[in-house]
């Protein structure tokens, strides 16, 4: 299929409706004309001949019986001139004075001009010249008769023509003018859409040979075009975080798993060479170290196992205030090496959920309270039982989490600075996986916070 431009779709399509409009206009009006206008011209036409004979009727002189030839003959040639041929008799039907006798060939030019004039121009008319006969009176006394012929049905004069050809030409006038105007406009219209849909396509290009750094810069007016430039801009940005947090989590996913490794190699290493004792200390902290990777390991697989799509979840009828005062008690221990001091409150909620799965999610928000919040802390648990919902709130006044940090901190393996600084052996998986899980319940996990005063994570399931 052939692909127009833009340009000149929009440009042919106003050409096209400005050439019907004037179409449209100029058969409106030639109608108008033919008519409106003719019908009237026809109409003064008739008016004009019965004026000639009212006329010619004052030129009898009842008493004396006689007609004023000589005004007669003036008015005849007057009326001659504008295509009124006249036969004047007396009440005998004697021809008094005739057009055509008097001067033939001015006559016969005349018609002649008017005959050719309107076969050229009106030739649907099939018009010709025809007599028509008024009985001349004065008073009640019938004094002769008159025959006034005229092209009919009507005649249009040299004037007349000028005037409808001038129409027109100011109608074509008008119409080369409009559709020069609707040409440009149509152009500038184009331009104004075809230059963000270009731009849009030279972005998406870009970002599709993984190029995320473009950016739509010039201002656009239109509103719909600003939407798309923005929801452009928009995808370009978030495409670049997502690149950049690809790319850190694979290092970070690497390094995660190197560090372990590279120490208990090199004090094996250390130690089969002899360097080093096989003290119990030593191989404690080897296996301290295995225990981190398999730890990380089995978080991997757990993760997997959450984030699969059709994880079977058990579901029976929970108390979410219990399942949370359950959780906390694991870490009673925890809580007392460093004075933590955790409230539970709130309502009962009783909710259809898979105990185990949300147990796992909740004791990960509540381990990261524990693990991030200061000696000495407070940590409080809020239930909340609505009318659709079940809302756990879990606050703490722990180090907090930056604004730009806070929506990373689900991806897997994200660790803020901050938290790497204080080394809980946190993996960055955590918050992953209790997402995974209350995104399968139907429900979300959002978080607030602010650095150095705390942080709030909720979570809110829906009921059955
Ligand atoms: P981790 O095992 O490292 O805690 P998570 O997935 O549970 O991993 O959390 C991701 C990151 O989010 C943490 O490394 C930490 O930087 C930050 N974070 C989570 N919870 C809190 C909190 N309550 N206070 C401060 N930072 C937190």
């Amino acid at each position: 299929m052939r692909h127009y431009s833009l340009r000149t779709m929009i440009a042919v399509r106003f050409a096209l409706i400005v050439l019907t409009v004037i179409l449209l206009i100029s058969i409106a009006s030639n109608i108008l004309i033919s008519m409106q206008f003719e019908k009237y011209v026809g109409e003064q036409q008739s008016k004009e001949a019965e004026e000639i004979a009212l006329n010619l009727s004052h030129q009898y002189d009842n008493a004396s019986g006689e007609w004023n030839l000589d005004y007669v003959h003036g008015l005849g040639m007057y009326a001659m001139n504008e295509g009124y041929i006249i036969k004047l008799y007396d009440r005998n039907e004697n021809i008094l004075w005739d057009a055509q006798n008097h001067d033939m060939t001015l006559c016969s030019q005349m018609m002649d001009a008017i005959s050719n004039r309107m076969q050229e121009n009106r030739p649907e008319l099939n018009g010709d010249f025809v007599a028509r006969r008024f009985d001349l009176r004065q008073g009640k006394t019938a004094i002769g008769f008159l025959d006034v012929s005229y092209y009919s049905p009507y005649y249009l004069n040299e004037n007349d023509f000028q005037f409808i050809e001038a129409l027109n030409r100011i109608l074509v006038a008008v119409g080369i003018v409009c559709l020069l105007g609707a040409v440009g406009m149509g152009l500038i219209l184009a331009n104004d859409i075809a230059k963000p849909i270009a731009k849009t396509v030279e972005i998406t290009e870009q970002i599709s040979v993984g190029d995320y750094s473009i950016r739509f810069k010039e201002g656009v007016r239109t509103k719909e075009l600003f939407g798309l430039s923005r929801a452009v801009n928009q995808m370009a940005e978030s495409l670049e975080e997502q690149e950049t947090l690809r790319k850190r989590l694979t290092t970070d996913e690497a390094h995660e798993l190197r560090t372990p490794l590279a120490n208990v190699s090199s004090y094996l290493e250390a130690i089969i060479e002899g360097v080093w004792e096989p003290t119990q200390e030593r191989l404690k902290s080897c296996y301290d170290e295995l225990e981190r990777i398999s730890k990380l390991v089995s978080e991997l697989e757990r993760l997997k196992q959450v984030e699969n799509e059709n994880l079977k979840l058990h579901k029976t009828d929970v108390d979410l205030l219990e399942l949370a005062r359950s959780v906390v008690q694991n870490f009673a221990r925890q809580m007392e090496d460093r004075n933590l001091h955790c409230d539970i409150s709130g309502e009962h909620a009783v909710l259809l959920i898979d105990r185990g799965r949300m147990q796992q999610a909740i004791t990960n928000i509540v381990s990261n309270a524990v693990n991030y919040s200061d000696e000495n802390g407070n940590i409080r648990i809020v239930m909340e039982n609505r009318k659709d919902v079940g809302i756990i709130r879990v606050e703490d006044e722990g180090i907090g989490i930056a604004e730009g940090e806070l929506k990373l901190i689900f991806e897997r393996f994200y660790r803020t600075d901050k938290s790497r600084s204080r080394r809980t052996g946190g993996a960055g998986i955590g918050l992953t996986i209790a997402n995974a899980i209350v995104r399968a319940h139907g429900g979300t996990i959002s978080a607030e916070s602010e650095v150095g005063h705390g942080s709030c994570f909720v979570i809110t399931l829906p009921k059955g």
